[in-house]
């Protein structure tokens, strides 16, 4: 068990000057391993995003919620940029909340940190928020379950997404760019 008690456990040892003791618990209860490479961060191409998102109906593998496609929340904030606010880094302040909430995301079920890869049986979809608590912890550290996806036709307002695309003005290169990645 790797917990308070384990460090509690080798400081008691440190007390003692027992170094070699000491050592010898933190090796057999808590090693530190460092992943033998530098984790490679390659992006995940659109293509593969939507590909597992259509293949978790959307939904947050790690709290069941539905999610959104980022394309229909984008859109929205285009046509109403005041009232729902979005920055391209996503500052706080400047970022509507449903952002935060509801935006589907690629997640790594073993983090990239931790030698993780793209492959996409290592790949979740995950709202933002739990996709920014997971960050490098594992499901079991963080004592999290894997939802199955919804039972249901939740197409994230894709549908939607396209309509607005083709009823609206909205020349925005990216939301274009998914636009005709989706048309397909
Ligand atoms: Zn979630």
């Amino acid at each position: 068990m790797k917990d308070a008690n384990t460090i509690s456990s080798i400081c008691k040892d440190l007390i003692l000057g027992d170094i070699a003791n000491a050592k010898k618990q933190l090796l057999t209860e808590w090693p530190f391993e460092p992943s033998l490479n530098e984790p490679k961060r390659d992006t995940i191409p659109q293509w593969q995003q939507v590909e597992l998102f259509l293949r978790d109906n959307f939904t947050c593998r790690y709290c069941g919620k539905h999610t959104i496609f980022i394309g229909t929340l984008r859109a929205v904030n285009a046509l109403l940029p005041n009232d729902f606010p979005y920055h391209p880094h996503w500052k706080w302040n400047d970022t509507h909340p449903a952002f935060w909430e509801l935006t589907a995301s690629c997640d790594h079920l073993k983090p990239v940190a931790r030698g993780g890869t793209n492959n996409i049986d290592n790949l979740v979809t995950a709202c933002y928020k739990c996709n920014s608590i997971k960050t490098n912890w594992t499901l079991e550290e963080l004592r999290w379950e894997l939802h199955e996806p919804t039972n249901d036709s939740w197409d994230g307002l894709v549908g939607i997404f396209l309509q607005i695309m083709e009823q609206s003005k909205i020349q925005e290169k990216s939301l274009k760019s998914w636009y005709n990645l989706l048309k397909k």
